[in-house]
């Protein structure tokens, strides 16, 4: 059940990445507008635990600033063995 929940939101963000490539590609759709996809910032995976977790550009800017090109570490487990999945706008 988890897993199809996991599969179903893997597919949601994949599609969503397409629609937003696709929209920026077309340049028909307002920077705003992307803006709803990803409102939290950007979408993050934890390889150890299977997960995704979403961090704030503020939080992204603040740990870039103070750890250089570190892996923002995963807030479950504390590992910076993590993965940026996908940005929102800048
Ligand atoms: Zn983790």
């Amino acid at each position: 059940m988890n897993q199809n929940l996991k599969n179903g939101l893997i597919a949601i963000v994949l599609i969503a990445g397409c629609v937003w490539a696709g929209s920026r590609f077309f340049g028909a759709v307002k920077s705003s507008e992307n803006n709803v996809d990803f409102p939290e910032g950007a979408i993050w995976y934890c390889p150890q635990e299977d997960k995704e977790f979403s961090v704030s550009l503020d939080d992204l800017a603040a740990w870039y600033e103070s750890n250089g090109d570190v892996p923002y570490p995963c807030p479950s487990c504390g590992s910076t063995n993590t993965l940026r999945r996908q940005a929102a706008v800048h």
